[in-house]
């Protein structure tokens, strides 16, 4: 049986950059992977780093907006983390932070835009609505039935394929301990340490352990006779074929789902929340089979894509989905797990943009120490009334 301070189980970003943080601060930590590192969400995902409320947090009202905003925090803090991650992993991440826009095409959705723009005003963030000749000059790419923008200087892309291989290389740099091909099948606490058992039989001890494993974080907490609700969404993503440099900027929409950049290479990305199909198998969701591709949301986010004229004509080489989770109030789950001593969750929301700074808040509670930025409105405790034990 090997021994550790601190096992973290799943090699996505959130689990790569946790033991980075803890393997910087001397304590001997060692990540779980059922498959290979970045095989799943943080390997799939769009690449966005979208730090005004996206269209998911205020589609639904303005107090389902207010709830979604309670995390703005966490953006502001990654905004910055962002700039500086490339240096501080010593590794390209393709970051690229040119700024972004959340675009309007109806008097109701410029409506909706200003209350979005007050509301993260609110929270410091810089927003500032572009109407007109300024938005044409900053965005001549935009279609006339764009009537104003949003636009946040520090919203860009990064690459998802660079980024959690960064961190894991960073943290085995300091002594971190990665095993992929091993999955954890049974979570107990036993003797004051927990003990995590593979799939084949390997048995690991830890004084703490950290759930970051995506979509499956809610099975590892049944492990440990927790329920978190954190549920499974799939999600669409969409590529074109190269072309000439076209797009600078990170492009959303406030009344649609939309999220539109490109790539280092000239591809677009297309995306921004379109469902895919999740499979179910004897009745349940079957979180270990990719979701199926819907047409309507490969029309739709086509369709969506029109505010930017060019990519219309640009043939799609590849679609493909993925699963990220999203609690009932849109809001991370994050931190320790009440009646659990020394275990610890953390999924939710947009884990890629924000993921940085989760882990970064994570480590320093894990560490004992004080972390700069409160996790309350994120704690698995809001959520205790679903444990009586
Ligand atoms: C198509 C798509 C587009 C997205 N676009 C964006 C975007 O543009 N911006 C943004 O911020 N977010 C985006 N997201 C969300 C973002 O990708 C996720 O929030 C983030 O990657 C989650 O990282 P993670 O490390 O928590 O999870 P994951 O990357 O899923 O990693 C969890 C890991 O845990 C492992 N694991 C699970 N169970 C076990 C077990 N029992 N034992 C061992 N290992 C286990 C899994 O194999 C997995 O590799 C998108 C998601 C998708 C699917």
């Amino acid at each position: 049986m090997a021994r550790y301070d601190a096992v973290v189980v799943g090699g996505g970003l959130l689990g790569c950059a946790v033991a980075w943080h803890l393997a910087r601060a001397g304590t001997r930590v060692l990540v779980v992977e059922k498959d290979q590192l970045n095989r799943h969400a943080s390997g799939q995902n769009a690449g966005s780093l979208h730090f005004q409320l996206e269209y998911r947090m205020v589609e639904h009202g303005d107090d389902a907006a207010r709830l979604a905003a309670r995390a703005l925090p966490l953006h502001l803090d990654a905004m910055r983390a962002w700039a500086g991650l490339e240096t501080d992993l010593g590794r390209p991440c393709g970051v690229a932070q040119r700024g972004g826009l959340m675009l309007a095409e109806t008097p109701a959705q410029v409506a909706a835009l200003d209350r979005k723009a007050a509301l993260e005003r609110e929270y410091g963030l810089d927003v500032e609505i572009l109407e007109g000749e300024r938005l044409r000059e900053l965005a001549p790419y935009l279609a006339d039935s764009v009537r104003a923008a949003a636009l946040l200087p520090g919203e860009g892309k990064a690459n998802p394929r660079l980024v959690t291989p960064a961190f894991a290389h960073a943290a085995t740099a300091h002594g971190a301990e990665i095993r992929t091909g091993h999955r954890v099948t049974a979570l107990h606490r036993d003797g004051g340490r927990w003990h995590l058992t593979g799939a084949d039989g390997r048995l690991d001890t830890a004084d703490t352990v950290v759930l970051a494993a995506g979509v499956w974080t809610t099975e590892l907490a049944a492990m440990a006779d927790v329920r978190l609700p954190a549920f499974p969404v799939g999600l669409t993503m969409s590529a074109t074929a190269r072309t000439a440099p076209l797009l600078p900027h990170l492009v959303q929409h406030v009344g649609r789902r939309l999220s539109m950049k490109q790539t280092g290479e000239g591809n677009i990305l297309l995306g921004g929340g379109w469902p895919a199909k999740l499979v179910t198998r004897h009745g349940r969701v079957d979180l270990d089979h990719n979701p199926e591709l819907r047409y309507e949301s490969l029309t739709g986010n086509a369709d969506a894509a029109r505010v930017v004229p060019a990519v219309m004509g640009l043939p799609v080489i590849r679609s493909w989905t993925g699963m990220t989770t999203l609690t009932p109030d849109q809001l991370p789950l994050l931190g320790p797990i009440p009646r659990r001593p020394g275990l610890y969750a953390a999924t939710g929301g947009s884990a890629f943009t924000l993921g940085p700074t989760y882990a970064r808040l994570l480590a320093a509670t894990l560490l004992g120490g004080q972390p700069d930025l409160s996790l309350d409105d994120y704690s698995p405790a809001r959520f205790g009334a679903l444990n009586f034990v």
